[in-house]
């Protein structure tokens, strides 16, 4: 889950991570009345779930209240368009605004995990305020890295070590080398996948801080952290995720294909994106429908799917262990029969059941919206082909 920059802060400096004073607000008079109380000279920050702001026009410095005023005003409600948001961009609904800094060197922080590793790493680069994967791209040694063994947890000579790499001393160096500890705690302690300062800055009067922040929730950690679930913005997430998650579907996520995914399995769900891809196709989703014999979870799955308007074919790929085959093909039945299916599936089936959930398939007479494979690869191609609109061998 993702949370937005002014909830991130939140968190941040409940660690100990120095953010500048500031407040969200939600039209253009509570922003002006925020950069009042802050004393006029305030920066306007629109807030979605998505970088690339400044660049967009979603970030603008303000020098008293009615200019706090004006810049909400066109930043809340504009649609703005990043090279994150994709071209259809995000509606802005709330801004964060917060005192002006003046700013002597943008730097890069943040922790993460290193999915290689198998640990969170802790990255710094002095070329703070530019994508860091550009960076990495351009110049790999620029980047300062420090894994960090989950069994000893955070060291103090890791912060003192990358705080040198970002070419800090005295003062500074001690404000980087005890941010980058409070970081680290906030990472850990709000279950983050990702917690990314772009910039973290030193100002000219000396301070260092974290201008901008970024977090990224593991979601399967989100039962343990209430006060962060709470934070959750479903305006922000793909409308049907949001649905599919409303009917109980947790593992589905929306793709740019046109093939849309039926799989029991992550692992095998995975495989049959591989497949699809291999035959020259895209995946419209990935889904793991789970272990569950509930005819209603796979009915509402090819709803689902069938909302994508992007989704030319269905793949229904079910290798049944402790899911029965003969559940899946009472759901596929009753998906067609209520008109819940726009476009061919393609069906691979095997496992428990699989000659129960034959003769369902059979006896329901929907032999003339289904194509039947033998093995993944069989299965692949004629969704690919059933996508691309061609005559499919059934
Ligand atoms: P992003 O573009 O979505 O990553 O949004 P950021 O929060 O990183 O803001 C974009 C840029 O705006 C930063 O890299 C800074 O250069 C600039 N900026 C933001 N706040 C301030 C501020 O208080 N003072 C100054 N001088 N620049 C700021
Ligand atoms: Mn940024």
């Amino acid at each position: 889950m993702k949370v937005h920059e002014y909830q991130a802060k939140q968190l941040l400096a409940a660690h100990g991570v120095p953010v500048p004073r500031g407040r969200v607000a939600a039209t253009a008079e509570e922003a002006r009345e925020v950069a009042q109380e802050l004393g006029g000279r305030v920066v306007v920050k629109a807030q979605i779930h998505a970088g690339g702001r400044g660049k967009g026009g979603g970030v603008k410095l303000a020098n008293s209240a009615d200019e706090a005023y004006q810049v909400a005003k066109q930043i809340i409600g504009m649609t703005l368009v990043t090279h994150q948001t994709g071209p259809e961009g995000r509606l802005v609904r709330r801004v964060l605004v917060e005192e002006q800094m003046e700013v002597e060197r943008e730097l890069y922080l943040a922790v993460l995990i290193d999915t290689s590793a198998g640990r969170p790493l802790i990255m710094a680069s002095a070329a703070g305020g530019m994508e860091i994967e550009e960076v990495a791209a351009r110049d790999p040694s620029a980047i300062a890295r420090v894994l960090v063994d989950p069994a000893t947890g955070y060291q103090p000579y890791m912060g003192r070590h990358l705080a040198f790499a970002l070419g800090l001393s005295g003062d500074h160096h001690r404000a980087a080398t005890s941010l980058v500890a409070a970081l680290y705690r906030a990472f850990a302690a709000s279950d983050a996948s990702l917690a990314e300062i772009n910039p973290l800055v030193v100002t000219r009067d000396g301070r260092v801080l974290a201008l901008d922040a970024k977090l990224n929730i593991d979601d399967n950690a989100l039962f343990r952290r209430k006060e962060i679930a709470e934070m959750r913005d479903v305006n922000e997430e793909d409308p049907l995720e949001v649905r599919a998650q409303s009917l109980g579907i947790n593992n589905y996520i929306k793709l740019s294909g046109n093939i849309g995914c039926v799989v029991n399995g992550a692992g095998l769900a995975m495989a049959t994106m591989d497949a699809i891809k291999l035959a020259g196709g895209d995946p419209a989703n990935f889904l793991d429908i789970g272990t569950v014999n509930n005819v209603d979870r796979v009915v509402n799955a090819l709803r689902i799917i069938n909302e994508d308007a992007s989704v030319k074919a269905i793949l229904v790929n079910i290798f049944g262990g402790m899911a029965r085959v003969d559940v899946i093909a009472d759901g596929v039945v009753q998906a067609i029969r209520e008109g819940s299916v726009r476009v061919p599936i393609v069906t691979r089936l095997a496992g428990t059941n699989l000659a129960e959930g034959e003769r369902i398939l059979a006896e329901a007479a929907v032999g003339d919206r289904l194509v039947r494979a033998a093995d993944l690869g069989e299965a692949a191609r004629k969704s690919v082909e059933a996508a691309a609109g061609k005559a499919v061998v059934r």
